[in-house]
This record gives structure tokens, C-alpha cells and sequence, in this order.
């Protein structure tokens, strides 16, 4: 009999208006589909970049913590469940190609701890090493912006064969130190490259400096990952970017058949036998004022893969061999060719998705409920009040974190602010957000309280570029920089949370 596990799914609030996390099943098909999407992803990567059998990988994953329900299954993250699986090892036979990681450090369960042990093993293995990945690119931008600042310590671990103080967890301590020998020549060679890359490059070109038989780099760099392509590919210094595939937690869609193209002309070939898909057309609305992100659409009935059409724009519509019957994924795609008579999706993306940073994913629904709550907490211990709002994604603070500008009226004593910022951080319950808080690959939430008459300002500038006063909206989350530069020249108070500490 089939395995069942529970599988928890990471944006709950797209469908589940209370915010409450939701489990989808997660079953040995699911694990084997995983399997199948790699070894065929891999398969048409080597077509254009042919690596040595037998090389590694510096991969940068991380496995989370699984639990136990009161019946007894098992609950975690897909990639948990797939980094302690057998369909993991296997991927590695069958592709011929090692992760330069062990399980302890995979499933460390703390980001810079791991990260720092991903780093050293792929300097020690760094001859061996033929790629570069990660699940999403955030994440390899994070760790290679970590690596500027701590390279003189993996250098002197190199040198010495031991491991930094900042190491602390037992298991994670044990299994590299076993791995790794005294071996001052390449300490050397690797300070040598640093000094280099610090003083005259700027980091540039990192990558291949650093593993000179690296052949690409391979992640999800579409759809919410775009921001970070600038520095990745500063880091890549001319090594080819390989967009990863498309799928979800509740399955597998598609796998990118033309991995020589840049990131943003990738489109994926959907796998028709991993679940029935649907497609539900979108029409763009007409008059629609894109001052915020929630541009959306006029939606019409479901047609089959079969019947999809260049160039139109559809959400994707799933029936899993899980049990998920017609379930809407909330992606927005657009066909834009055919391999083999199956449609390529170009990702367009997460619909009312509006906070994103790595893993998480919040929506503007999850941003309000945080914000309410927040606002009465204010309301309640001061004499003030929530005027208006709005929020932004800080990808280039190290690590990113979310920023949420309030405009209050009345008198609040920093201590109760402190509190509401401490009160949002923790109620973003979508578990990627969760996670990535909890092992610091996010970090903390800050509120900025700006001066009363900033949003007036706000809506002047967008009313001036949109016209019509009407229709105006204020954005819930922003990366317009003329708005946030009005946000941030009015902004009279800091504070960042504690929730996680
Ligand atoms: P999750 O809900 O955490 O399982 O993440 C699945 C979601 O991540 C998808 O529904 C997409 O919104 C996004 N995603 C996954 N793969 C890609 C990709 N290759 N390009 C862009 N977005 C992706």
C-alpha cells in the first residue's frame, strides 16, 4: 500500500481566509514525480552543458523540521520530505552527480550555520565541483553575499582542518569535521582570490574564480526570483544561469526544455501525466489603473491542455493524483509555444501574491489580517490609530526582510509600537515565511512609522502619474521607488521585531 504522509502547504491563505497553515497529501507518487522531473531536467541541461560523471554539486538547500499529527503522520515542507527520501540518493545515482553536503548539514535546520558548512565543503570538493544550486536563487545570492563577509574564517578552517566556533550543533559539527583535512595550499590559493575579488573586482565573477570547473548555475530564477538576477549574475561572471523547473507543492508542472536561454525568456514544457491540468483564460481588464500590484483579470470556463492558445494567458487549474480535484493553483501563465504538442508556460505570476522574499509567500489578504491585528493591539494600549499602510520587500538588505510603513494619528509610546511590530512579524503564518524566519534567511520584520500627510503625498504622485482621484487605491506593497523615497524621507520612527529571537 502507498505510503500517505501529510505534506504542509506554504501560501494557505489563497484559499483559507483565516490564515490557518493547510496540509495537502504528499505520497510516494509525489516523491517519484520529483525524481522523474530531475533526472529529465538534467537530462536536457547536459544536452547543453555536458558535466563530468561522478562531479559534485554546491548545492545550497535546507531541509526543515518534520512533525507528527495526533494520528501519526508525518508533516513538514515538500523539500524536507524529499531531502530525507530515497528518491534524494537516488537522484544522485542516477544523475552521477554528489552533493557536496552531507544529510547533517542539509537538515541542519539553522540557515547560517548551514550555509557556512555548504560553503566549506564546496571550497574543500571545489575541483570536483560542476554546478552551482539551489532551490530558488535567493538563496545562493544570500550565501555567496554571506561569503564576503566570512572568508577569511573558512579560510582559516581550511588551513587549520577545523571548524569555526560559530558551528554549533553537534551533529552538523561532527559530520563536516570528518569530511575535512588540514589543507594549508589551498587556503592560500583561496585567500589569494579573495584578496583579488575583494579589492579590484567587487566580487565579480565569484563563482567561477572560486570553482574553475563549474560549467552553470542552476535554480528557480523566474517569476518572484527576478530581482536577485542582477546579482547573481554578477556573481556568475559570464557562467551560464539555468532557470530550474516549474512546479508547486501540489505537484510537478513542467520542465525547462531550452536551458540555454536567459532566465527571462525560459518557458516550461508541461509534463501532462503528472496531474490533469486545466486552464482557466484571463483577459486583462481594459481600464485598469496598475497603480498597485493587483492588476487582475475577467476569468472564463476551464479548457483542457489540448485546447490552449498562443499567447493567452491562463491560471492554472490542478486535479492531483493526490486527491486535489480542480484545485486552483493561483498562478497566472502564458503559452508561448509548443514542444512535442505539449504547451510551454511562460510563469507571469502568483496571483495576489504580494509579499515574497525566498520561500514565503503572502498575499494581500495575509498582509491585512497582520496589519488589523497590529492596528487594534495600537488602538487598545494608546490613544492612537492606523491611518493608512502600505509594505515592501527589502531585497537587498542582507538578509531581505519586510518593511510595513504606517501612518498613525494620536500619541504612541515606542514600547507599544515595538509590540505591533513584534505582533506582525509573528502572525505572517504562511509556513515558507515561518521557516525562513526561524532559520534567519529572513529577517526581522520592521515597521516605519512616517509623518502624518505622507499617504496624501503617496496618492498625489500616483494620482499624477494615473490620473483620476477616484479610482486611487493605495498599493499595498511597493517597489516604486519614487513612493518609497517619499516613504522614506518620511519616515520618523525605526523598529524591528523580536518576534524570532
Ligand atoms: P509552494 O506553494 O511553496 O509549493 O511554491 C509553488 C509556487 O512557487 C508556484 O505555484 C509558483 O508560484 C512558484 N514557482 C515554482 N516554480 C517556479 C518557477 N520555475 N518559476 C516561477 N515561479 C515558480
Amino acid at each position: 500500500m502507498e505510503r500517505l504522509l501529510l505534506y504542509l502547504l506554504k501560501s494557505p491563505s489563497l484559499f483559507c481566509p483565516s490564515g490557518r497553515q493547510k496540509y495537502v497529501p504528499f505520497t510516494r507518487h509525489s516523491s517519484q514525480t520529483t525524481l522523474q522531473i530531475f533526472r529529465l531536467s538534467a537530462a536536457y541541461r547536459s544536452r547543453f552543458y555536458p558535466i563530468k560523471e561522478g562531479g559534485r554539486i554546491l548545492e545550497f538547500i535546507y531541509a526543515g523540521k518534520e512533525f507528527k499529527t495526533l494520528g501519526g503522520l508525518t508533516v513538514g515542507t515538500a523539500t524536507t520530505h524529499y531531502y530525507a527520501s530515497k528518491e534524494f540518493k537516488a537522484k544522485q545515482e542516477t544523475t552521477k552527480s554528489f552533493t557536496c553536503s552531507p544529510q547533517e548539514v542539509i537538515s541542519g535546520g539553522d540557515f547560517g550555520q548551514s550555509t557556512y558548512c555548504h560553503l566549506i565543503l564546496g571550497l574543500h570538493f571545489s575541483t570536483q565541483v560542476e554546478f552551482v544550486a539551489s532551490a530558488f536563487s535567493y538563496t545562493i545570492v544570500q550565501a555567496f553575499s554571506f561569503f564576503q563577509e566570512v572568508w577569511r574564517e573558512i579560510c582559516a578552517d581550511i588551513k587549520e582542518g577545523n571548524l569555526s566556533s560559530r558551528i554549533t550543533l553537534p551533529n552538523m559539527r561532527k559530520a563536516v569535521l570528518a569530511l575535512i583535512r588540514p589543507n594549508p595550499s589551498l587556503a592560500s590559493h583561496i585567500e589569494e582570490i579573495c584578496l583579488e575579488l575583494e579589492s579590484s573586482l567587487g566580487w565579480l565573477g565569484l563563482i567561477p574564480k572560486l570553482w574553475p570547473n563549474a560549467k552553470y548555475i542552476s535554480s528557480i530564477m523566474t517569476g518572484s526570483m527576478l530581482p536577485y538576477l542582477k546579482k547573481l549574475r554578477h556573481y556568475a561572471g559570464g557562467l551560464p544561469l539555468v532557470s530550474a523547473d516549474y512546479g508547486s507543492t501540489e505537484s510537478w508542472i513542467g520542465v525547462n526544455v531550452d536551458p540555454h536561454l536567459p532566465p527571462e525568456d525560459v518557458s516550461f514544457a508541461v509534463i501532462p501525466t503528472f496531474s490533469y491540468f486545466e486552464f482557466i483564460p484571463l483577459y486583462r481588464q481594459q481600464n485598469h489603473q496598475d497603480v498597485s500590484t493587483d492588476v487582475d483579470f475577467v476569468e472564463e470556463k476551464p479548457v483542457p491542455l489540448s485546447q490552449v492558445k498562443l499567447g493567452q494567458e491562463y491560471e492554472l487549474v490542478l486535479t492531483t493524483f493526490t486527491g486535489l480535484y480542480r484545485y486552483r493553483l493561483g498562478d497566472v501563465v502564458e503559452v508561448t509555444g509548443f514542444y512535442k504538442g505539449t504547451p510551454k508556460l511562460s510563469f507571469i505570476y502568483r496571483r495576489k501574491l504580494i509579499l515574497t522574499i525566498n520561500i514565503d509567500k503572502n498575499t494581500e489578504k495575509d498582509l491585512q489580517r497582520v496589519v488589523d491585528k497590529a492596528s487594534q493591539l495600537l488602538s487598545r494600549t494608546t490613544q492612537a490609530e492606523v491611518v493608512d499602510f502600505t509594505s515592501h520587500a527589502d531585497v537587498t538588505a542582507r538578509p531581505g526582510h519586510y518593511i510595513i510603513y504606517w501612518e498613525i494619528r494620536g500619541e504612541a509610546e515606542d514600547k507599544a509600537l515595538e509590540e505591533c511590530c513584534r505582533e506582525m512579524d509573528a502572525g505572517f503564518v504562511d509556513h515558507g515565511y515561518v521557516v525562513s524566519r526561524r532559520m534567519k534567511s529572513i529577517g526581522p520584520l520592521e515597521l516605519r512609522v512616517v509623518e502624518g500627510g505622507t499617504f496624501g503625498k503617496v496618492a498625489e504622485m500616483c494620482v499624477g502619474k494615473c490620473g483620476g482621484l477616484n479610482q486611487f487605491k493605495t498599493p499595498r506593497c511597493t517597489t516604486n521607488s519614487v513612493m518609497l523615497n517619499i516613504l522614506d524621507d518620511s519616515t520618523v520612527k525605526r523598529f524591528r521585531s523580536s518576534a524570532y529571537d
